[in-house]
């Protein structure tokens, strides 16, 4: 058999689990053959890892308008870079994405790139405004992927209830941004001994548990008698008592799925100590007891996927004081080792699970298909290396957001080779020339 790549002895880990080393044989943008064959570039990557590519379903690429923070073509790089294959893209830009036209005119541009592939994101409502709806159906036509005030909070509870009803009847998920705008009001960090003792306005873990009980109240009633299974899925989870309740939502049959972010699980709110603007996030990071809940809730499925919130700043804005920086940390490039390192290598966490967060996981909340590493399946991978050592330098990042709260920490796990239907999009080290 003939092939444009062949991967000799590569460890194959997908999200069913560990299926030992192949020689991986890729061309027509599939997984041609798994016991070797003829190609034009072989690769030989002992010691490496083979597995599906990544999909964030979170991350902020800022096109159209905010070109200065990051653009497609940075957004997309960066995420290849990082491993992930595909990106769900928020609509919080400036305009609102929230018309056909806007998502089809962005899906051109991000093929055009080819880089990772674009999955854009839409505004459940017109120009984020919480008022009225966008058309769920024109928008799912033009490719969106998701329906999402991100960035904003849906206040009104009407009209969130008749947008999961148009959207489920249009078999497309809405995703919140779960915090009650009156309990967070200014809060710049989470509300809290340390919040106390710095004397800076705290947002309490209630302002996203109490948004997330009416948001599921929401779904339970929208839920009810329609036949269309309406699906919340709540983005950037922080709370164990949030937790808790998508768990007993799940339980009763809700369909309700959620994410939380690298920075949630493995940052906590004495950073702020520092009173350094790089760990101004929303929501805000929380407590020790909040990390733990949330690596159990990832390993039991209650937390379904791993979001990025990549959300990038100019170096300017985010050397603001705490107080006037803006919010959010970028971690597309950074995601997969830093949590390969903290929660596989230092935690034990199972490898297999922590990949099905990374991609069945959020592939399940799209509609997609899972990629697994078999004969025939698409050749969306990525090749990282669970034993190179390398630490965080943020001046290398293809994002134009080239600063992050993990710089110098030593990560392993750093991707080498990604894969978009057999075409490389990165390459790093592993082709020797
Ligand atoms: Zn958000």
């Amino acid at each position: 058999m003939k092939g444009e790549i062949l991967l000799k002895n590569a460890k194959l880990v997908d999200g069913r689990g560990e299926h030992g080393q192949a020689d991986v044989l890729i061309g027509e943008g599939r997984i041609l053959s798994l016991s070797g064959g003829e190609a034009r570039w072989v690769l030989d990557v002992a010691g490496m890892v083979l597995s599906p590519g990544f999909l964030d379903p979170h991350a902020h690429l800022r096109e159209p308008g905010q070109e200065v923070k990051e653009d497609l073509q940075s957004g997309l790089t960066a995420a290849a870079r990082g491993g992930y294959t595909d990106v769900v893209s928020m609509p919080n830009t400036s305009p609102v994405v929230d018309s056909a036209e806007m998502v089809r005119a962005l899906k051109k541009k991000a093929a055009q790139i080819g880089q990772a592939r674009l999955h854009p994101a839409a505004a459940l409502t017109q120009g984020q405004e919480g008022k009225t709806l966008s058309e769920a159906k024109l928008l799912r036509e033009a490719g969106a992927v998701m329906l999402t005030d991100d960035g904003r909070t849906n206040e009104d509870a009407g009209v969130l209830a008749l947008g999961l009803r148009y959207a489920a009847s249009w078999g497309i998920p809405v995703a919140v941004h779960a915090e009650d705008a009156g309990l967070r009001r200014g809060g710049v960090m989470h509300e809290g001994e340390v919040s106390y003792r710095l004397g800076l306005p705290g947002n309490p873990g209630y302002a996203e548990s109490a948004r997330i009980a009416r948001d599921l109240e929401v779904l339970r009633y929208v839920s009810e008698g329609l036949a269309a299974q309406p699906h919340l899925h709540i983005q950037h989870l922080s709370t164990k008592r949030g937790l808790e309740l998508v768990r007993q939502a799940r339980h009763d049959g809700l369909r309700v799925s959620t994410e939380v972010t690298p920075h949630h699980l493995t940052l906590t709110h004495e950073r702020l100590e520092s009173l350094n603007p790089l760990y101004k996030v929303a929501p805000p990071l929380r407590t020790q007891a909040d990390v733990e809940a949330l690596v159990e809730g990832l390993l039991d499925g209650s937390i379904e996927c791993i979001g990025t919130d990549h959300a990038p700043h100019t170096a300017d804005e985010k050397e603001l004081d705490l107080l006037r920086a803006p919010f959010g940390i970028p971690s597309l490039e950074v995601c997969w080792p830093l949590l390969y390192t903290e929660l596989v290598e230092k935690r034990g966490f199972p490898l297999a699970v922590l990949l099905e967060r990374f991609t069945d996981g959020p592939r399940r909340i799209l509609g997609l298909a899972p990629i697994h590493l078999e004969e025939g399946a698409e050749a969306s991978l990525v090749l990282w290396s669970p034993d190179e050592e390398r630490p965080v330098d943020p001046k290398c990042f293809a994002s134009k957001a080239r600063f992050s709260p993990w710089a110098g920490w030593v990560l392993r796990g750093w991707p080498s080779l990604t894969l978009v239907e057999g075409r490389m999009v990165y390459e790093q080290g592993a082709v020797q020339v």
